[in-house]
């Protein structure tokens, strides 16, 4: 990708947007698996955003149809909320975020986003109007500059490092032996986990897309960390009355959402704020229980958790 970014610069801003698409992609997902099969229709229309709410209606999916992994499933992710999808390892969660950026369509029922059926509008007009922060980001081999500008190639230096300090990597940047100009990637200097977390964040801060989707977005990060990133990333999605949808296991870093959505065996279990699902006492307070006793170091819960504000 660096060697195509140069003569790429000279061919326009549909390039552009393209190869910002293709990024995309390529951090949710590997390229290689991507479905091929999924093209735009003749009279497929662009996108036209404007609460942001998405449904799923009655879908049925599996990579295998004989072998469904979402079946008739409802939920709505109502428009500028912050939105948790949690439940058992591989009940579906990340399969939600790759049918909404269509990598896959359904097999049965819909996804709507703003009232349109995403299989009517064109591909590129919905991956640009979604932002993901994955949980292993591909580093390109160049500068950590150019890293993050890949969220917004119009962005100035400034606009740059106004990101990296909202994603909390600016201080450590500035450690780094050539600053911003450091070269990373696999023949540069490595970065860790959670270094190419914040710097994916930085990425999404600056492409500022309406709809931001964290697949297990902070997992590499300590929980210190962690805290300040997400604090500031509610920050960010507040102020600007984003949709988002946040795959989680850790449910210290989603228990503050507007909706909590628990998935299991590929249907909606329950779904509500924590306190509503807590006094419930079904999966999610069982999940909530484990959570707040497994108490190992990096899993541990601060005070302020325990009791969330009400
Ligand atoms: P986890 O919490 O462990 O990340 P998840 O809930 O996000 O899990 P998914 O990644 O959505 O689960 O996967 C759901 C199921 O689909 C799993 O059984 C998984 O093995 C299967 N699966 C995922 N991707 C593919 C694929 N490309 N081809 C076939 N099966 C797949």
């Amino acid at each position: 990708v660096f060697q195509l970014s140069v003569p790429l610069n000279f061919l326009g801003s549909v390039y552009r947007e393209l190869r910002q698409s293709l990024l995309d992609m390529e951090t949710l997902f590997n390229l290689q698996k991507v479905n091929v099969a999924v093209k735009d229709k003749k009279d497929a229309k662009p996108l036209l955003l404007t609460a942001g709410e998405i449904k799923f209606e009655n879908v049925t999916f599996g990579y295998r149809p004989d072998r469904p992994i979402l079946r008739n499933l409802n939920l709505t992710i109502p428009a500028g909320k912050k939105v948790a999808v949690v439940g058992p390892s591989g009940c579906g969660k990340s399969t939600i975020l790759r049918l909404l950026f269509r990598f896959y369509d359904v097999q049965e029922g819909r996804i709507l986003i703003d009232g349109q059926d995403i299989r009517d509008v064109d591909l590129e007009s919905l991956r640009k109007a979604i932002g993901v922060v994955p949980q292993d980001t591909p580093l390109f081999n160049h500068t950590i500059e150019h890293n993050i500008r890949y969220g917004n190639m119009e962005a100035s230096g400034q606009d740059v490092i106004d990101a990296a300090k909202r994603a909390h990597i600016h201080d450590t940047i500035q450690h780094f032996p050539d600053g911003y100009a450091t070269i990373v990637g696999e023949r540069g200097m490595m970065i860790s986990g959670g270094e190419k977390q914040r710097l994916a964040v930085s990425r999404l801060i600056l492409k500022d897309p309406p709809l931001l989707f964290f697949d297990e977005a902070t997992s590499a990060l300590d929980t210190h960390t962690e805290q300040a990133l997400l604090s500031h990333i509610n920050s960010i999605l507040k102020e600007k009355s984003r949709t988002s949808v946040f795959v989680a296991h850790r449910l210290r870093t989603i228990y503050d959402s507007d909706l909590i959505i628990v998935l299991k065996a590929g249907k909606v279990a329950e779904s509500g704020t924590h306190e509503q699902l807590v006094d419930r006492a079904g999966l999610y307070s069982e999940l909530w229980s484990e959570t707040l006793f497994s108490g190992n170091g990096e899993e541990q819960i601060p005070n302020d958790y325990i009791q969330p504000p009400r």
